[in-house]
């Protein structure tokens, strides 16, 4: 249970509560993060400003890499081994053929179909368990749904207002039970009611999505932003149908993108390439159908299983780093540090892949600060230099899969007919097959140790062929 320690003596009608960790934003990073501090005995506080029920329905990712089914199984999050369905391989799919890339054949590693919600799903439930949500919370860590931040405090400055102070910024603090509780980091956040609350901590964690609030407290003069824009995005479905392939199939045609993707035996997620600004209530049903058919057509004879359409949406595409991901005791993670286009399956696992590095990091940090009153902020700069040559890989992944693969507006026929030559040779290449198989299961173990996981080396579930 977190003290209330002061009064706020400004507005003093808020009770200003201290914690160790506070996390803003309760999706997967969040989430994990939470868990790992708890298993560590490290108390913290989750503000997310969803509901949990809101979270549990929104569609995102459906990929995992083995690692990270790695480091859910290690956290004692073991369903996706018995729900999840691994996959051995994808179909790249052009000039209306399939050509199967053999994922654990060529890497000895596979993905998971194993939804977002789902990944949530389990860490909700287990933090629930552990009674971190409810009433107040529990000592080691508790989850706040409907609690949404709306300022940033550095160091009893709001953020921005103190150029070269505060907390967020002075990287040789003495111990925080020296100082005021107001000289430390942290947040003003309103809970479901609307009221209005004061939360400090001796290290703010910004898990608050692409479009994170925290980030903006990086100073301009620090922040540098790469990104790149995508003249395409994703028309996304759910419908109501039987699978039509065991597989994930990335198909490059002449009229544009299309993923055919699963999710149960009895509903499917499927995308098709479409303009940024697509109006996804302007298309009918009907109109849908003819379009993914369009797309997956050939001389295979191949279609797609129809069904109801239960949701849809336009998902726009977007690559981008902020660096450093860390300013003071102040870090990023997940996509509030890097996005990138759904193309090669990467936002999830990186978003779980940064949390495994950062609990890590943090547990260094917290063990060294106990011995001493001056805390080595430096081994905090560690996370960034550990997580960034994954982010980038990713980077480079994502953008190179979704420009081999889409159309683009204006292509003329040389730079069309220039795919489908990559395409091909990829394809026909073990190496380039490997090379795509590297990148798509993702590079390998988080922390180092062995390729082989439970990941790996269960039993799969996905049939072969059509
Ligand atoms: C529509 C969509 C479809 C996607 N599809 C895919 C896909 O097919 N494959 C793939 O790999 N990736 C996909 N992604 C990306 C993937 O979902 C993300 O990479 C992943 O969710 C990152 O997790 P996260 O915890 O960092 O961020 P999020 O899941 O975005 O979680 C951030 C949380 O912070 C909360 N929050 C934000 N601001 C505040 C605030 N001020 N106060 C309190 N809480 C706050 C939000 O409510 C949110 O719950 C998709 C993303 C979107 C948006």
């Amino acid at each position: 249970m977190l003290d209330p320690v002061a009064l706020n003596p400004l507005e003093d009608w808020l009770t200003v509560e201290r914690t160790v960790v506070a996390i803003v934003g309760g999706g997967p990073a969040g989430l994990l993060l939470s868990h790992l501090l708890h298993g560590s005995g490290i108390e913290h506080v989750v503000l997310e400003a969803r509901s949990r029920e809101e979270i549990e329905h929104t569609h995102r990712a459906g990929i995992l890499e083995a690692s990270s089914v790695q480091t859910l199984v290690e956290a004692g999050l073991d369903r996706v081994l018995r729900d999840g369905e691994r996959h051995d391989g994808i179909a790249l799919r052009f000039d209306g053929e399939d050509h199967r890339i053999d994922l654990a054949g060529l890497t000895g590693r596979s993905v998971w179909l194993y939804p977002q919600t789902d990944v949530f799903v389990d860490l909700a439930n287990r933090r629930e368990a552990d009674g971190a949500i409810g009433d107040g919370g529990v000592d080691g860590g508790e989850v706040r749904w409907g609690a949404t931040v709306t300022r940033v405090l550095d160091g009893g400055a709001p953020s921005g207002g103190a150029p070269h102070g505060g907390a967020l910024q002075d990287s040789a603090l003495q111990d925080s039970a020296l100082r005021g509780t107001r000289d430390l980091p942290g947040v003003l956040w309103t809970d479901a009611q609307g009221v209005e609350h004061e939360l400090r901590c001796d290290l703010l964690v910004g898990a608050d999505g692409s479009r994170s609030t925290l980030r903006h407290t990086l100073p301009e003069a620090q922040r540098r932003t790469f990104s790149h824009e995508y003249p395409y995005a994703w028309f996304g479905v759910i419908v109501e149908a039987p699978r039509s392939a065991p597989e994930l199939v990335y198909t490059a045609s002449e009229h544009g993108f299309a993923l055919i993707s699963q999710r149960t035996e009895t509903h499917q997620r499927l995308y098709f390439q479409c303009e940024p600004d697509e109006d996804p209530d302007g298309w009918s049903d009907d109109q849908i159908w003819a379009e993914l058919q369009r797309r997956v057509a050939g001389p295979d004879g191949f279609r797609l299983e129809e069904g109801p359409i239960e949701e849809r949406s336009v998902l726009r595409f977007r690559s981008s780093v902020v660096e450093p991901v860390r300013h003071g005791r102040m870090l990023l993670a997940g996509d509030a540090a890097h996005t990138v286009p759904p193309t090669g399956a990467k936002g999830l696992n990186l978003a779980l892949a940064d949390v495994v590095v950062l609990h890590d990091v943090l547990e260094t940090w917290l063990a060294r600060r106990g011995g001493t009153l001056r805390p080595d902020d430096d081994v905090l700069d560690e996370y960034g230099r550990r997580v960034s040559e994954r982010v980038w890989r990713a980077q480079h992944f994502s953008a190179w899969m979704s420009s081999m693969l889409h159309s683009h507006p204006g292509e003329t026929g040389f730079a069309a007919r220039r795919r489908v030559a990559e395409l091909r040779t990829l394809t026909s290449s073990e190496a380039g097959r490997r090379f795509l198989a590297e990148g798509y299961t993702g590079w390998g173990p988080v922390l180092g140790g062995p390729a082989t996981t439970a990941a790996t080396t269960s039993t799969t579930t996905a049939s072969r062929g059509r």
